[in-house]
């Protein structure tokens, strides 16, 4: 299975990639992970992403999507992946959407958490407290939001024009949220079964 989430900050795409990924045997590739760890390297390439990063910026889309090839080329991401962080622009979207077909894949379905500004900004500060990321000043979360609905949220229109976006009411518990991605989910096993 191939699945992509999208949303806001704080909508709680991590935690259910998370558990998305335990339960259904997927790779959890998360590209703000990724980020994170090589600026927590040290290397130049680090320095440099760091920097964006703090700045609530993003990384430019060509390193993003070399990023992500050689990630879904390994054995482990080859026959399911949960994507969490990517695409975020319209440029990676067609890239991830050419390199797929380069090798017969495509996504299966893609999940909308949907949660309001006020509760995404609730959230980020709530975490900034407990996690303390670099990008959890006041100015980097406003700018991360802003960029979310400039670049990011559009893209759910070529998903829906697919028939494969599914939108996930974010504003509820973790456990009720995740009941209903179940759903979806094993239906579509089911149906890909018979
Ligand atoms: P959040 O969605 O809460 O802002 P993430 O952990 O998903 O946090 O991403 C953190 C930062 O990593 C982003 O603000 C951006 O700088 C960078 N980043 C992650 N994924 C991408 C991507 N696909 N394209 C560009 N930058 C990215």
């Amino acid at each position: 299975m191939k699945i992509l989430l999208l949303g806001p900050q704080g909508s709680g795409k991590g935690t259910q990639a998370k558990r998305i990924a335990e339960e259904y045997g997927l790779a959890h590739v998360s590209t703000g992970d990724m980020l994170r760890a090589e600026a927590a390297s040290e290397s130049d390439l680090g320095r440099r992403v760091g920097e964006i990063m703090s700045r609530g910026d993003l990384v430019p889309d060509d390193l993003m999507v070399d990023i992500i090839r050689n990630r879904l080329d390994r054995d482990d991401a080859r026959d399911g992946f949960i994507l969490d962080g990517f695409p975020r622009t319209d440029a990676q979207a067609e890239a991830l959407e050419a390199m797929l077909a380069e090798t017969g894949r495509d996504l299966d379905v893609v999940f909308e958490l949907q949660v309001g500004d006020e509760t995404s900004v609730e959230r980020m500060r709530g975490r900034a407290q407990t996690e303390g990321r670099a990008d959890d000043t006041e100015e980097a979360m406003r700018r991360r939001l802003e960029l979310y609905h400039r670049e990011t949220a559009p893209l759910s229109q070529r998903y829906l024009a697919r028939g494969i976006l599914v939108g996930i009411h974010g504003e509820r518990t973790v456990d009720e949220v995740f009941a209903e991605i179940q759903r979806t989910l094993d239906e579509l096993e089911s149906r890909s079964v018979a």
